[in-house]
């Protein structure tokens, strides 16, 4: 999810939980008409490396702007299902406990038959449309902190059925530094510390995706060594191009360099729909249009093995691009990438095919 001061949060509760997202709801029922995923192309998996489905690590919200009912409207094939392991430093902290509480939502959707928890590469269904169609859960942790540097507890989440973890959120933890600015008086790490290293390599180890997402460059650095060494492939699953050679400001754009080390291990750039807006910057990113161009430019410079789709929905981007106004519009963004260039192969690369090289490279 994106970073909110504590005014913006308990706005974003509200927004989440009660009825300021009534316009909202309004407006999707409206796009569930006109979209269908029938106007794809055939065969393609749709899989969104990141989000956070009716916004279930929020418990008792019941409202949201990401249902799984359009998630399994737009019939994608798996999306993960994020719990937050850490908010802001001005939040309460979450407790390994309270991790697994959060999860809990998503094997009770399993129970009731509405998604299935991907265990394994066969979990992933195949059928978009079919009546009762339960789309691929895929269990994931935003936020190390609450491992406590402790890689017995990455045990316990893969037994729970987590196959993916987003090591560092909005915390210095103990596993490395985060890339968007700490408060005064905390003290970053230096890049990844000696327990991130042993969580990282029991993630490979046990067969997990390991997401850089949010990581400070020295970090990312760090857990791109170990996945050199052991021949795995990382993500980062949720950011945009700063198109800058080098991190300058603490922001959550990536690089080029750190987007480059990403894909020297055989991973992938997921992108989101969040709105990029700079007076007088050159690569504004205001427009699904943009997002489709942007992605021209990744594929040009990383190669288009390497990029993905990871949409951080129910985690409160705080404006997203023109165009978008939930998952349904994914089939407008395919649209907008056929009309820059992309192949219909390369689209549906980018909807979900490499994130499933990756997966099946990561998984036992
Ligand atoms: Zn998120
Ligand atoms: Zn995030």
């Amino acid at each position: 999810m994106i970073s909110m001061n504590r005014r913006q949060f308990l706005g974003f509760l509200a927004a989440a939980c009660g009825s300021l997202s009534v316009g909202k709801i309004n407006a999707h029922a409206k796009g569930m008409s006109k979209l269908r995923r029938g106007t794809l192309p055939m065969g393609m998996y749709i899989i969104d490396a990141h989000s956070h489905p009716d916004h279930f690590y929020l418990p008792g919200c019941t409202i949201c702007d990401h249902p799984l009912d359009q998630i399994i409207e737009i019939g994608m094939n798996a999306s993960s299902f994020a719990a937050v392991g850490d908010f802001a430093y001005s939040h309460p902290t979450v407790s390994f406990g309270e991790l697994l509480m959060q999860l809990d939502y998503v094997k009770n959707l399993e129970e009731a038959g509405r998604v299935k928890i991907i265990r394994q590469i066969s979990d992933i269904p195949h059928v978009e449309r079919a009546p009762g169609f339960a789309p691929g859960a895929i269990l994931s942790v935003e936020g190390g902190t609450p491992l406590e540097g402790d890689p017995d507890k990455v045990d316990e989440l893969y037994e729970y059925g987590v196959r993916l973890i987003t090591l560092m959120h909005y915390r210095v933890n103990a596993i490395g530094d985060i890339m968007t600015p700490i408060p005064d008086g905390i003290v970053p790490n230096g890049g990844l510390m000696d327990d991130g290293r042993a969580i990282v390599e029991r993630m490979f180890h046990l067969g997990m995706v390991v997401d850089v997402a949010h990581a400070h460059i020295d970090t990312l650095r760090g857990i791109a060594d170990i996945a050199l060494h052991y021949g795995k492939p990382i993500i980062d699953s949720h950011t945009s191009p700063s198109y800058l050679e080098t991190p300058v400001d603490p922001i959550r754009l990536r690089s080029w360099a750190e987007m480059e080390m990403v894909a020297e291990t055989g991973g992938i750039i997921c992108t989101w729909p969040l709105k990029v807006s700079k007076p007088g910057r050159r690569s504004n990113r205001e427009t699904l249009l943009d997002w489709a161009k942007e992605s021209l430019r990744l594929k040009e410079r990383l190669g288009i093995e390497h990029i993905g789709l990871g949409t951080d929905q129910g985690g409160g981007l705080p404006e997203v691009v023109a165009g978008w106004e939930s998952i349904l519009n994914i089939v407008d963004l395919a649209e907008a990438m056929l009309d820059v260039g992309f192949t219909k192969r390369e689209v549906s690369a980018y909807m979900g095919g490499n994130f499933l090289r990756v997966f099946k490279q990561s998984i036992r």
